[in-house]
């Protein structure tokens, strides 16, 4: 079946696939904006119309995520990147701990960020295993922990939560590759973090989610921009911000609403991923999933093969059958489907198909 605007089905692990409706306003209203006689990439991030597409976002992501009212809304920049290093950079200091769980790469880059600037402490490195599951131990809390950082969901390996862990220091999340894919308890977070370019909107973005008594907590004399006060207090507006990727954010929030919020998104997810996961475990070992069964993600599906020959032979198949982005990170090989909130149904069902006949015909 063909999709819209003869569109391939996008299996990229970010920047990645946005839903249809959504671009197809940005197209309507590429030019002029709602009769202002512009387009979003061309107005003052000063102005009233921007005013309110960014006030208009930050409500409908408070209503998806059920945000406290005493939690901080940032739109940043520097992507999820630039926060491995403002997190460490504004509470290691004084000889607190930034304490790390490393269950795939980007936990992993995170930490070593952090040790640039202070004291770190990794608690559980998935390493000798490959990156292939969670902590199943409790963390116990150490006094004197600035924060606790983990990654929800391990983009690389296909590793993930699947709730919030019960650990006791103040819990700082990086959710760039599976925020608003389900509901969360932000109150159990001091900060959560995500760059946007997965579930959200065009790279260019991250989002930070902080509570007033973590923001309060942040050290004073940093140059403004890695000041989380200074921007919370500017309301992210302290220099110019990446307008049309907040724009971009916004309209995706609302089509999120729209259609049911976190518990509706959760539910499609885990249809998609079952698909998938249905046809590797029903594949007699011709597929290995990397992840354990009970640290599966929901968004990015990683799996091997038997041989390089055959996973090559099997992307170029998938992508004559216009489905694209299916190759592995090179740390795991094999082959990575992503497939965040706006990744079609449909488009996992073809996939979960070419998996079937592929195995059929080269088992
Ligand atoms: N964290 C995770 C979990 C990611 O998947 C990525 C990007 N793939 C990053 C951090 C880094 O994000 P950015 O490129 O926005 O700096």
């Amino acid at each position: 079946m063909s999709q819209p605007h003869d569109r391939v089905y996008n299996f990229s692990a970010g920047p990645s696939t946005l839903p249809v409706s959504v671009l197809e306003t940005a197209q309507s209203e590429i030019l002029n904006y709602r009769g202002t006689g512009m387009g979003v990439m061309e107005m003052s991030h000063r102005s009233a119309p921007f005013e309110a597409i960014l006030q208009e976002a930050k409500a409908n992501l408070t209503k998806l995520l059920g945000i406290p009212e005493n939690y901080k809304i940032l739109f940043l920049q520097g992507g999820a990147s630039t926060q491995f290093a403002m997190l460490p950079m504004s509470y290691l200091h004084n000889g607190a701990v930034g304490r790390y769980v490393l269950t795939g790469t980007w936990g992993k880059k995170a930490v070593e960020s952090a040790a640039i600037y202070g004291s770190t402490e990794v608690v559980f490195d998935g390493k000798a295993a490959n990156y292939n599951d969670i902590p199943s131990e409790n963390i116990e809390a150490r006094p004197g922990a600035a924060y606790l950082h983990f990654t929800s969901n391990e983009t690389i390996q296909g590793v993930r939560f699947p709730g919030e862990p019960k650990w006791q220091d103040p819990l700082v999340c990086d959710m760039s590759s599976d925020i608003l894919s389900r509901p969360v308890d932000v109150s159990r977070y001091q900060m959560i973090y995500a760059g946007a370019q997965k579930n959200m909107g065009p790279a260019g973005v991250a989002l930070v989610i902080m509570s007033d008594e973590m923001l309060a907590k942040s050290a004073d004399g940093l140059a403004p921009m890695f000041d989380y006060k200074v921007q919370a207090e500017n309301d992210s507006l302290y220099n110019t911000p990446p307008t049309w990727a907040i724009y971009i954010c916004g309209l995706v929030y609302k089509h999120l609403v729209d259609t049911g919020g976190l518990a509706a998104a959760q539910d499609r997810n885990e249809r998609k991923a079952k698909l998938l996961y249905d046809a590797i475990d029903h594949s007699h070992g011709f597929y290995k999933g990397h992840a354990v069964k009970s640290a599966r993600s929901t968004m990015n599906v990683t799996f091997t093969l038997g041989s390089d020959d055959l996973t090559k032979k099997f992307i170029k198949e998938a992508e004559s059958q216009r489905m694209d982005g299916l190759k592995g990170h090179r740390s795991v090989g094999g082959v990575r489907a992503s497939i965040y909130n706006a990744f079609p149904e449909e488009g996992c069902a073809a996939l979960a198909d070419l998996m079937r006949d592929f195995a059929a015909r080269n088992g």
